[in-house]
């Protein structure tokens, strides 16, 4: 795939739980999610490897939504990077507390974890910037993307979408467990509706290539057929 010259360029960086992405600008870069603490050295020497200033670069990390499995390394990589963290205000209360916001059930599985997953707990903080309303522009931090709101795993998860057709969607689309390539509803989703809208609203944007926080990547068209049919 042919990117725009402007265009960042999206790095992938996987562990066995998650991925969060660094988005390289020019001249400064964002790091979308932060993972649980415990991956902090593994995403450290990551940007690390990408050579010359990378960790200097870093100026903001940029979390997709208030879960603890992504933001609970983040004051860790702050204190190293040296940079600010960003959330959209309505789920701040995640960061804030230290802990995930309240998680909504629809299966046996769910209800069963969910008071093992409710109680973990992580370094609370008060996030540097806190996003308002539907949509905004990431050109401020250096890099060419947009954030875009996209309720139905939290109120407050934000996508991001690109101009070379990527979009980066957190836990709103994830991979299946078994089969990471094809598209699945996340865990913890309280109106399963709210995630087709969101979905939709992404597609919209026509992007080709959907990256998750979870699994992934996933191919745009398979991710329209299993949401909206
Ligand atoms: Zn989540
Ligand atoms: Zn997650």
């Amino acid at each position: 795939m042919k990117l725009a010259a402007r265009t960042p360029s999206i790095v992938e960086i996987r562990t066995p739980t998650g991925k969060v992405y660094l988005l390289e600008g020019e001249k400064r870069s964002i790091l979308v999610d932060a993972l649980n603490d415990w991956y902090e050295k593994k995403i450290i020497r990551s940007i690390q490897n990408r050579g010359g200033d990378s960790l200097s670069k870093v100026k903001l990390i940029l979390l997709t939504h208030g879960h603890l499995d992504h933001f609970g390394g983040a004051p860790g990589l702050k204190r190293r990077l040296g940079c600010m963290i960003a959330i959209h205000q309505l789920d701040v209360e995640g960061p804030r507390s230290g802990r995930n916001l309240p998680l909504a059930t629809r299966n046996t599985w769910e209800r069963m974890t969910r008071p093992f997953v409710s109680r973990i707990k992580a370094e609370p903080f008060e996030p540097d910037v806190t996003f308002e309303g539907d949509e905004g522009d990431l050109s401020d931090y250096g890099i060419e993307a947009k954030w875009v709101r996209t309720p139905g795993h939290t109120q407050g998860s934000i996508s991001i979408v690109f101009p070379a057709q990527v979009a980066i969607v957190g836990d709103l689309v994830v991979g299946r467990f078994n089969a990471p390539r094809k598209p699945a509803y996340p865990l913890w989703v309280k109106d399963p509706q709210q995630i087709k809208d969101s979905v939709s609203r992404i597609l919209e944007y026509s992007p080709k290539t959907l990256l998750s926080g979870h699994g992934g990547p996933l191919d745009a068209d398979e991710v329209r057929r299993f949401f909206l049919g």
